[in-house]
């Protein structure tokens, strides 16, 4: 057995024993990474394992095909198979590589280069997709001004709007100009009782696009800070599967239905975490 396989299964080993812990995750992306600068026939091979692992499926499907040898039985299956996955799923639904504490602090200093200012219910609107980036630039509806990140979740409000700033969202005008808000103020967990949050959350925070009315967390409280849209194999790689399930909102039933989610599936799971304690808690709904 060559070097490489070696460390691959002893690498998956951890991976499945530890139900895909961060640590686990992190250490086959590194591997991965390694793997995509060697030139060796084995590498490449391994690498296809690595790609499959992580959910890859498109890059497993294109490097398999490239190095795979078609008159092998075994290879074609695997061609067949992958080739199913690459063309429904891409990479879409690779597992994540969880952050160091270090990549969310560079991640932290881009987001004030791009002038992005700084959302306490929603801190990585970009990440998540609540803005999007243009390069030509786009005119916000409420200030004029050219912007080259735009809204692009749920604005509620009796005028359609098309571009949004993320200026004008955190300094309250857009919600003050159009009578809008971000979140709908009755779907709300109960248990904050400052009226100045309420109105930062739904004046002043970008909003995220559920199945379904987007319904927010709160904890201590005080309103929780939207992560992210997860299924149970993010919630396993970021270490947080049973922390979401020790939550009153969930019976047993919710609960296997969460522990069987999957990102961008008819169960959407939607992450949150308390800005006071840093419990995690989820939302879900249906399409
Ligand atoms: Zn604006
Ligand atoms: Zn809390």
């Amino acid at each position: 057995m060559n070097e490489y396989l070696k460390r691959y299964i002893e690498l998956k080993k951890q991976f499945v024993a530890t139900n895909n812990s961060p640590d686990s995750v992190r250490s086959l992306y590194a591997f991965k990474e390694e793997l995509e600068y060697m030139e060796e026939e084995q590498a490449k091979e391994v690498l296809v394992d690595v790609y499959d692992l992580l959910d890859f499926k498109k890059d497993a499907y294109d490097l398999l095909c490239q190095i795979g040898n078609r008159s092998d039985k075994k290879t074609l299956k695997r061609l067949g198979t992958l080739k199913d996955y690459a063309e429904n799923w891409g990479n879409h639904y690779a597992i994540p590589k969880p952050k160091t504490p270090k990549e969310k602090q560079s991640e932290k200093e881009q987001r004030l280069q791009l002038g992005l200012p700084t959302f306490r219910y929603h801190p990585d609107p970009l990440d998540t997709g609540a803005f999007d980036e243009s390069k030509e630039g786009v005119v916000c509806d409420c200030c004029g001004k050219t912007t080259h990140i735009f809204y692009t979740n749920p604005f509620f409000s009796i005028e359609d709007i098309a571009y949004l700033c993320p200026e004008c969202i955190a300094s309250g005008a857009a919600a003050r100009k159009y009578n809008g808000s971000f979140q709908d103020d009755l779907s709300l967990d109960d248990g904050v009782d400052n009226p100045e949050k309420l109105d930062e959350l739904i004046h002043r925070t970008p909003g995220y696009s559920g199945w379904q009315q987007e319904y927010w967390r709160a904890h201590c409280g005080d309103y929780c800070a939207f992560l992210g849209y997860v299924g149970a194999r993010e919630l396993r790689a970021l270490g947080v599967l049973e922390e979401v399930l020790d939550d009153s909102m969930w019976d047993e039933e919710e609960k296997e239905m969460i522990r069987e989610s999957v990102n961008g599936g008819h169960l959407q799971c939607y992450l949150f975490q308390c800005l006071h304690c840093g419990k995690h808690l989820l939302w879900m709904d249906f399409d």
